[in-house]
C-alpha cells in the first residue's frame, strides 16, 4: 500500500523561492578588506533569476555543467542557487588544485561556463588554454576584458550580462534525483573523482545541518562561512543558511588570521565554520592580539581533528564553545557531529565532545574490520567506518571504484571505534595508520598530545621505516615565535598520556606543517621529506 502523501518538491529552486521571499531581509555580506558590500536574500533570489536568464543567453540548456572559480562571496551564493534552479549542474572548483588536476576536473565534468572572480583571472587564465569544453568565462567583480582567453572562449563581465535581465525566473519543476551540485575530492592519490549531489540530498543535508543538535543554525545567527564554497560545499553552510533565513558573512579571498580577526570584529558573526588550521592561526593571532569573540556562540571545527588544546583554548579564554564535526566530500559532507549527551558535565562531556560526534538518524555506519567482518559498537574494536543514508555518494561520477562502494555502502578510508551509544572516535586515515611491533599507534592520538604544549604550533606524525618495529612514529613539529622545546622535553611532557613503548623516539622541528588544498596536514609531503632525508 502507497502512502496517500504529496511529494513535495525537495529543490533548490523552492529554497531559492522560500528564502528570498520569507527570510527576504536576510543578508549575505562579502568582506572587501574594508567593510562589507552587502545584498539582502530578496536581492539574492532578483539576481539569481538575473543570472539564470544570462546563462541560458548563453546557451545553457538542461544539465550542462556552470563552473565556478570563486572565493566565498555573494556572488558565489548567486551561483549556488540560480544554476541548480535552473535545472544546471554547478560545479565549484577548487582554486588551489594543481593545473593538470583542474584540467583534467574542468574536462571531466565537461564544463561549459566558469564564473571567475577578476582577482582569480589571472590563475583560470593559465589554464584555459588545456579546458577542451569551455566556451563562455564570467569575469565577477570586472570586466571582460580582465582575463586572457583562448580562441574559442568567449568573456563576459558578470555586471554586464545581468544587466537589464528579468529579475523573475520561471523555475523548472526538476526530478529532486537530478544532478543539483558537483565537487571533485582533492585525489591525495590518483585521479580527483567528482561526487554529484542531487537536489533531493543537498535538501535533506540542509535539513539536517540546522538540527539543534547538529549546527542549530537558525534565523538568528549571522554565519561567517569560512570553509571554502569549493571544498565541500562549504559543509552546506549557505544552502542551510538560505533555508532557514541565517544570514552570511563571506570573507573572499581574506583568510589571514588577522582578516579573519577584523571581521570578526566588524561583522560580529554568531557561528563560524572553518578546518582546525584556521582556528588555530586565529588563536596565535589572538594571543598577542586581545579581541572580544564571545558574540560567536559556537564555532564549528572539521575536516581533520580537531585538537582538545584547541577546544579548550576557545572556550577556556575566549568564551566560544566548539563543535567538532567529521565528514566528507563524498558524505555531502556532515557526517557525524559531536555534541555531549544530556546531563553530562565536566570532564565526561569533554570526553564526548573530543570524540568526531554521533551519526544523525538518515546516517548509518559500521566498523569493518581486516577480514572484512563487522565490528560492535564497544568503544574498542577498531576497523574502517563505513557509511550510508541519503546524502552520502553512491558512487563517482563517471568512473567505477568497487573499492569505495561496495554492497550500498561508501568505505570512507577513516579508521576508529564506536561507543555503543554512538559516539566515533577516529584514530587515523587508513593510509596514514603506524603499525609499530604489530600493535597500532593512533597518530591522531600523539598529535592531540603534542599540540598541547605551549611551545608547540602544529604538530604533525608520520609512520617511518624502522628496523627493529617495521614501523615508528615520527612527529615533525613547529613552534610558536621564539618558544622552543627540545625532544627530550616534548617526550617528558607526553609520558604518562600514551603508554611507554608508543613514545616517539623520532622528531623533526619544521617551519610549518605543510598543507594540502584545503588546508589539511600533507602528509605524504611529509613522508617524500623524510625518504629524501630532510626531516632530520
Ligand atoms: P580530502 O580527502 O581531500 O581531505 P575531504 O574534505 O573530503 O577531502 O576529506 C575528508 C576526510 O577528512 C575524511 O575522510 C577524514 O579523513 C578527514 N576528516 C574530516 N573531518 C574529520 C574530523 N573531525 N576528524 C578527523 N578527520 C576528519
Amino acid at each position: 500500500m502507497y502512502s496517500t502523501m504529496q511529494d513535495g518538491e525537495l529543490s533548490i529552486a523552492q529554497l531559492l523561492r522560500y528564502g528570498s521571499q520569507v527570510h527576504g531581509t536576510s543578508e549575505v555580506a562579502t568582506w572587501t578588506g574594508q567593510g562589507c558590500r552587502r545584498r539582502s536574500y530578496a536581492e539574492v533570489g532578483r539576481r539569481a533569476a538575473q543570472l539564470a536568464h544570462a546563462l541560458r543567453g548563453l546557451g545553457v540548456t538542461s544539465d550542462q555543467r556552470v563552473a565556478t572559480f570563486m572565493w566565498n562571496n555573494n556572488e558565489h551564493l548567486e551561483a549556488y542557487l540560480a544554476i541548480p534552479a535552473m535545472g544546471a549542474v554547478l560545479h565549484t572548483l577548487n582554486i588551489r588544485l594543481s593545473a593538470e588536476q583542474l584540467t583534467f576536473i574542468a574536462d571531466h565534468a565537461e564544463d561549459h561556463v566558469i564564473i571567475v572572480d577578476s582577482t582569480l583571472a589571472p590563475l583560470l587564465s593559465k589554464y584555459l588554454p588545456q579546458m577542451s569544453t569551455v566556451r563562455h568565462v564570467i569575469v565577477n567583480g570586472g570586466e571582460a576584458g580582465d582575463i586572457e582567453v583562448p580562441e574559442g572562449i568567449e568573456a563576459h563581465s558578470y555586471e554586464r550580462l545581468l544587466a537589464d535581465q528579468p529579475t523573475e525566473y520561471s523555475w523548472p519543476a526538476v526530478d529532486e534525483r537530478a544532478a543539483a551540485a558537483m565537487c571533485y575530492t582533492s585525489g591525495t592519490t590518483g585521479d580527483p573523482k567528482g561526487v554529484v549531489y542531487s537536489h533531493r540530498s543537498i535538501w535533506l543535508h540542509s535539513m539536517q545541518v540546522c538540527m539543534s543538535d547538529s549546527m542549530a543554525l537558525s534565523q538568528a545567527d549571522s554565519t561567517l562561512a569560512i570553509v571554502p564554497q569549493f571544498h565541500a560545499m562549504s559543509w552546506g553552510l549557505p544552502y542551510a543558511a538560505f533555508m532557514v533565513g541565517a544570514s552570511l558573512i563571506m570573507p573572499d579571498r581574506f583568510l589571514q588570521p588577522d582578516a579573519i580577526a577584523e571581521i570578526l570584529a566588524a561583522e560580529r558573526p554568531t557561528f563560524a565554520g572553518a578546518v582546525p588550521t584556521i582556528w588555530q592561526g586565529l588563536l596565535l593571532h589572538l594571543e598577542s592580539n586581545p579581541q572580544d569573540i564571545s558574540h560567536l556562540r559556537e564555532v564549528v571545527v572539521g575536516g581533520s581533528a580537531a585538537p582538545p588544546s584547541l577546544m579548550h583554548a576557545f572556550e577556556e579564554n575566549y568564551g566560544v564553545p566548539v563543535l567538532h564535526a567529521w565528514g566528507m566530500t563524498e558524505t555531502s559532507p556532515l557526517g557525524s557531529v559531536a555534541r555531549s549527551p544530556a546531563g553530562t558535565t565536566g570532564e565526561q562531556a569533554w570526553a564526548y565532545r573530543y570524540t568526531q560526534g554521533r551519526f544523525p538518524a538518515s546516517v548509518r555506519a559500521r566498523l569493518v574490520g581486516d577480514s572484512g567482518a563487522e565490528l560492535p559498537w564497544d568503544g574498542r574494536s577498531v576497523g574502517e567506518l563505513e557509511v550510508t543514508g541519503p546524502w552520502i555518494a553512491a558512487k563517482y561520477y563517471g568512473v567505477d571504484d568497487d573499492e569505495k562502494f561496495h554492497d550500498g555502502w561508501l568505505r570512507t578510508g577513516d579508521v576508529g571505534h564506536i561507543t555503543p551509544d554512538g559516539y566515533l572516535t577516529l584514530t587515523d586515515r587508513a593510509k596514514d595508520v603506524i603499525k609499530s611491533g604489530g600493535e597500532w599507534i593512533s597518530s591522531v592520538e600523539l598529535e592531540n598530545h603534542v599540540m598541547a604544549h605551549e611551545s608547540v604550533a602544529e604538530a604533525a606524525v608520520i609512520g617511518v621505516p624502522d628496523e627493529k618495529w617495521d614501523e615508528r612514529p615520527l612527529v615533525a613539529v613547529s613552534f610558536k615565535d621564539q618558544q622552543h622545546a627540545t625532544p627530550e622535553q616534548l617526550r617528558e611532557f607526553l609520558s604518562g598520556k600514551v603508554a611507554r613503548w608508543q613514545l616517539p623516539e623520532n622528531w623533526a622541528v619544521i617551519d610549518e606543517v605543510p598543507k594540502t588544498s584545503v588546508g589539511k596536514a600533507d602528509k605524504k609531503r611529509l613522508r617524500t621529506a623524510f625518504a629524501a632525508g630532510e626531516l632530520d
